[in-house]
């Protein structure tokens, strides 16, 4: 690990993405058409990145990221690039066992052609000293987005999925990427998958890296489809039950989880004790921006269960649907959030 991560007592991140300008695509909504084209979408999206970036440090975050604004999606912008998709033969799948999506059919052997992020991330990297984390679609998610007309096994290719992250992690880190972060929504759904092929594939995709490795498993962007399907979950959200006793054994060094303003039953963290977990102290699925006592607060909770040195408050999931003045005032929160348990902290 580069620069001062090891050394800033709960250091702040985000999931990931962020909520893009006005002038590059439509605010507010996933899978957002582009405004710019050709060269003038490149330095767009390099100015967006710029933009995001200096929106983390102005809020004072400590792991910093591109704020996801050089791709339309978190999956699909990762799937353009590899061969054996066809993204002209949509299919209209269920997606997270939840709502329908048209997605893209693979309909070959899966390869990626080329690198997929590595050149944002040395932009990226360029721009700060400070940590920066990556995040990547995980194999099971990206399984999950699709339409499989060639392999028809979804194990099978995820595990050909695994292969093409782990190429792709290796060069974001030979780029100086310091956290690459696998999204899992999936694994919120798929219990019996997750735990038979599910963590071995992300293993896979992690296979001789030695830069931290995260895993972000939430309860979804705060569109309808998601905000529906919590309220069909009862008092007590208990899917984190069947996946962490597995997780804990797993190589991956970072759990990045949803707390703040949801039904999880804190204690679950107790069952992945010893790993480094991203505390959601931010509630990405409701537009009031939380006061810093909040975030206070459930540091304070997740605290009971995480060892401070592996604490990194965090936000529930990504920002990218939100409006940009509120995304703002969230990291601020955050930011502040933090400070207060730090200064508790110092006092003991
Ligand atoms: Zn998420």
């Amino acid at each position: 690990m580069t620069k001062n991560t090891n050394q800033t007592l709960l250091p702040t991140s985000t999931a990931g993405s962020l909520p893009k300008p006005v002038w590059l695509a439509e605010p507010q909504k996933l899978w957002s058409p582009w405004k710019l084209q050709a060269e003038q979408l490149t330095e767009g999206k390099q100015d967006a990145l710029c933009l995001a970036l200096q929106e983390q440090q102005q809020a004072g975050i400590d792991i910093v990221s591109d704020g996801e604004q050089t791709r339309q999606h978190f999956v699909t912008t990762f799937i353009e690039h590899l061969n054996g998709v066809d993204f002209e033969q949509r299919k209209t799948v269920k997606i997270r066992d939840r709502y329908e999506a048209s997605v893209p059919s693979v309909i070959g052997p899966v390869s990626r052609q080329k690198s997929v992020f590595v050149e944002d991330a040395a932009f990226l990297r360029k721009q700060t000293n400070q940590p920066i984390k990556w995040a990547l679609p995980g194999p099971m998610t990206m399984v999950d987005t699709l339409y499989d007309a060639h392999y028809k096994n979804r194990e099978k290719l995820a595990w050909e999925f695994a292969k093409i992250l782990n190429e792709e992690a290796k060069e974001l880190e030979a780029a100086g990427v310091d956290i690459i972060q696998f999204d899992e929504p999936a694994f919120n759904v798929f219990f019996d998958e997750v735990n038979e092929w599910g963590i071995a594939c992300l293993e896979r995709a992690i296979e001789g890296l030695k830069c931290e490795t995260a895993v972000h498993i939430c309860y979804g962007y705060g569109i309808k489809a998601n905000t529906d399907w919590k309220k069909t979950l009862g008092n007590e959200w208990r899917q984190y039950e069947e996946v962490f006793p597995k997780l804990q054994q797993s190589n991956i060094d970072i759990i990045s989880l949803e707390c703040h303003n949801s039904l999880v039953p804190i204690e679950l963290l107790e069952l992945i004790r010893g790993k480094k977990v991203m505390v959601g102290a931010i509630d990405v699925a409701n537009e009031t921006i939380e006061t810093p006592e909040e975030v206070a607060a459930t540091l304070r909770e997740a605290l009971k269960y995480v060892d401070a040195d592996k604490l990194y408050p965090c936000t529930n999931c990504g920002m990218a649907p939100l409006d940009r003045a509120i995304a703002r005032g969230k990291l601020n929160a955050l930011s502040a959030g933090a400070a207060i348990v730090r200064k508790e902290l110092a006092n003991i």
